[in-house]
């Protein structure tokens, strides 16, 4: 499923539609150069989840975890070795909370059997194309209820 994102407010909106059908356990892989909008999407997506503490980008921490309606777990893997050591992510992932991965590409070994895969291509300043693929029953739902 693509989604052509023509400004700033429309990923706000993209991430309030997930995040208002955002499940204990789900896993969501955001894919996307530098500068794409992985951490905008995920800041929209904790506020939308309730979270009112500051969402800053987890690059140097790889992990931060807020409390909204659910917990929600941030994570940043660009800074750690491909197929790298094992932070605990089991514990993250089939908790009661949701998470989000930047760089999941980095923990390919360590990540769950189903999740929900967000592609950010930078377009121009305001504009993204988004590529979402779901990858597991639960998923194909989440993506039902987008459209
Ligand atoms: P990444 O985490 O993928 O490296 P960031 O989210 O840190 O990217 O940076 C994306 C930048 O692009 C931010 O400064 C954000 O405000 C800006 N931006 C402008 N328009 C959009 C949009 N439609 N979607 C996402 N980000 C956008
Ligand atoms: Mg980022």
């Amino acid at each position: 499923m693509k989604i052509t994102i023509n400004a700033l407010q429309e990923m706000e909106e993209l991430a309030q539609k997930l995040a208002i059908n955002a499940e204990p356990n789900d896993v969501i892989l955001l894919k996307g150069d530098l500068g794409a909008g992985k951490t905008t999407f995920s800041q929209f997506f904790g506020k939308a989840l309730g979270v009112e503490r500051n969402i800053n980008s987890p690059t140097f921490n790889i992990i931060k975890s807020y409390q909204g309606r659910l917990p929600f777990h941030h994570m940043d893997c660009y800074r750690l070795e491909e197929d790298g050591e094992d932070l605990g992510f089991d514990d993250y992932f089939y908790g009661e909370g949701v998470t989000l991965i930047e760089w999941p590409q980095m923990i390919e070994d360590f990540l769950p059997d189903t999740y929900l895969v967000i592609d950010i291509s930078y377009v121009s300043p305001t504009s993204r194309e988004v590529t979402l693929e779901a990858n597991g029953i639960r998923y194909e739902r989440v993506l039902e209820e987008l459209v």
